[in-house]
């Protein structure tokens, strides 16, 4: 009796309820802030398209119309900014990045952009000119494909500007660097230094002297005598790299093998809330920081999920510029099919390791060799390892860092074993000037195979590699759209049909980014319950000529809710 008593007012209560909100709308909570006139892609094919975005407590809480977003809005609490127009896409992720590297190039000497040997020389000159004598000059970024002539710079270039101080400059691939006459004295490298086992000290065949330039392990005959970076350089370092990434748009970058050193710096640095950018760290492996990295388990989501840890970074061949990645068939310029850096036994048994505790592998591999290879022994991983020995029996998604020459039979295997290609665009378009003559056409049809791997069934997580490249949000989705250089060049057998379309390429850098690091749930796209994270940019890169994207700028920066970079100014 008593509980049917119960039930009876528990129904007119509803029902009362029911009643009074059909007469007043429901109330919302006012947001934190509210984004509106805005032309926003939201990356979510359920709802594409948005005018205005509200957020609380650092996630979504609305995608929708102005006049709905209205509700949102409150004098009290909510910052509402009008948008005027901007474009705005989810929150980008660069799926591979050198956070630290990024930041050291703008602390030393970034010398991306030079446009002649001229120019290069002055930036060096300026920064010589500020030195006590005696102090190191370093910096990176220089490549001389468009200089006139192409030709690598010298030691005798750079003693006419530099007499005095040691001189180390790597070129934008990290695979070579210049260095002058002091730093050569200072190794003690003359015209009878050997070069070392991979790597090469360049002569100057007339004089029969170096001159200057140090290929792959011959750089560390130099590098190995500059002072390493202080703690608070390497702090300084890092919050350069939190400025410059974040100002460009990126919410997010994927660190591609870092110590553990780094791992404490950035945790101090979170802590004193002093690094916006979102973090997804790989421990370098194999070796004793994997080995901690396993010992210990993934951390997953710190700092209000801007700090993850959670991958181990392994890399098995060299670089395509250098003739250092492992090729099947020999270079078509060279007789020599590059090289693997490990051996099978060195690697697989940490493969499985970690297969058993949930640590996610990223390897780089650039030639068909070093992807095939990499595809075996992952394989062999997944094999040896059955589902009850695993901790998660999700699929591991693990990844391959560049994946840049496919031979065509093992492009199919990605998406049978579930293996992940992280590529970057921008690889492609810098490669295009020799890529034909080290492979020659035939290898070109499995290069940078973009289209071919999604019409697989794969996800491509898309990425800079920045310091190597410049790290660019627009300079990657103008690269993975156009698929030709920056001046709109693309040479013949370059395989036009490999580009992506516009939608395919926003969520190379949102969501499939996103889904290489677990984190599809979190981010990725704009809608309710995500975090807050938007890159708001100048034009509308889905519509405007494929040369305009490269003249597109970020305008606004917004992390978990936070404006962490506004070139807009409040109004
Ligand atoms: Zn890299």
């Amino acid at each position: 009796m008593k509980t049917l008593a119960l039930f009876v007012s528990v129904s007119v209560l509803s029902c009362a309820a029911l009643l009074s909100g059909t007469i007043q709308t429901p109330q919302v909570e006012p947001a934190d802030i509210v984004f509106k006139n805005a032309n926003v892609y939201t990356a979510n094919d359920a709802q594409p398209k948005a005018e205005a975005i509200a957020i609380k407590y650092g996630r979504i809480v609305f995608v929708g119309s102005n006049a709905d977003a209205k509700k949102y809005e409150s004098k009290k609490s909510a910052n509402v900014r009008d948008l005027k127009g901007a474009t705005v896409v989810p929150g980008m992720a660069d799926a591979h990045y050198h956070f630290s590297g990024v930041g050291f190039r703008e602390m030393n000497l970034n010398l991306e952009g030079t446009v002649s040997l001229d120019d290069f020389l002055a930036k060096v000159k300026a920064r010589v000119d500020k030195a006590k004598p005696g102090e190191w000059i370093t910096g990176r970024g220089w490549i001389e494909t468009f200089w006139k002539p192409q030709a690598f710079p010298t030691r005798w270039d750079l003693d006419k500007i530099a007499p005095a101080n040691p001189v180390f400059l790597t070129r934008a691939d990290g695979h070579g660097a210049v260095v002058n006459s002091v730093a050569l004295q200072l190794a003690k490298i003359d015209k009878n230094t050997e070069s070392p086992f991979g790597g090469e000290i360049m002569q100057d065949k007339q004089r029969g002297e170096p001159n200057g330039m140090l290929l792959d392990r011959a750089q560390a005959l130099v590098s190995r005598n500059i002072p390493s970076a202080t703690k608070a350089e390497f702090e300084q370092a890092l919050l350069l790299a939190d400025k410059r990434s974040t100002s460009l748009g990126w919410t997010q970058v994927q660190d591609a093998g870092v110590g553990w050193d780094q791992i404490e710096l950035v945790k101090k640095l979170y802590g004193e809330q002093k690094l916006k950018i979102r973090l997804y760290e790989a421990i370098r492996g194999p070796g004793a920081d994997a080995q901690r990295l396993l010992r210990e388990g993934a951390q997953i989501g710190l700092y209000d999920g801007k700090l993850t840890i959670r991958t181990i970074k392994v890399s098995i061949d060299g670089a395509l510029g250098s003739k250092g990645a492992a090729l099947l068939d020999n270079y078509a310029d060279h007789d020599t099919n590059g090289f693997l850096t490990f051996k099978e036994e060195q690697v697989v048994p940490m493969l499985e390791e970690a297969l058993k505790k949930t640590i996610q592998v990223e390897t780089h591999a650039i030639g068909d060799r070093a992807n095939r290879t990499i595809l075996d022994w992952y394989e062999t991983a997944f094999n040896d390892v059955p589902m009850i020995l695993r901790m998660d029996r999700n699929p591991p998604r693990w990844r391959i860092e560049h994946a840049q020459i496919l031979s065509p039979t093992d492009i199919p295997r990605f998406a049978k074993l579930g293996v992940i290609p992280s590529m970057q665009p921008s690889h492609a378009i810098g490669d295009l000037h020799f890529a034909p003559s080290r492979l020659g056409m035939k290898r070109l049809e499995g290069a940078y195979a973009w289209q071919t791997l999604i019409k697989s069934g794969v996800v491509i997580a898309g990425g800079s590699d920045a310091p190597v490249e410049r790290g660019e949000p627009m300079i990657e989705f103008y690269a993975a759209v156009a698929r030709k250089d920056q001046k709109g060049f693309s040479g013949e057998g370059w395989h036009p049909e490999e580009k992506v379309t516009r939608e395919q390429a926003l969520k190379m850098f949102t969501t499939w980014a996103s889904y290489a690091a677990f984190e599809e749930k979190q981010r990725g796209t704009i809608e309710p319950n995500k975090w807050a994270d938007l890159t708001i940019l100048s034009a509308d890169i889905m519509q405007i000529p494929e040369a305009e994207i490269l003249k597109t700028k970020c305008v606004m920066t917004v992390i978990g809710g936070e404006i962490v970079f506004d070139a807009i100014g409040k109004k």
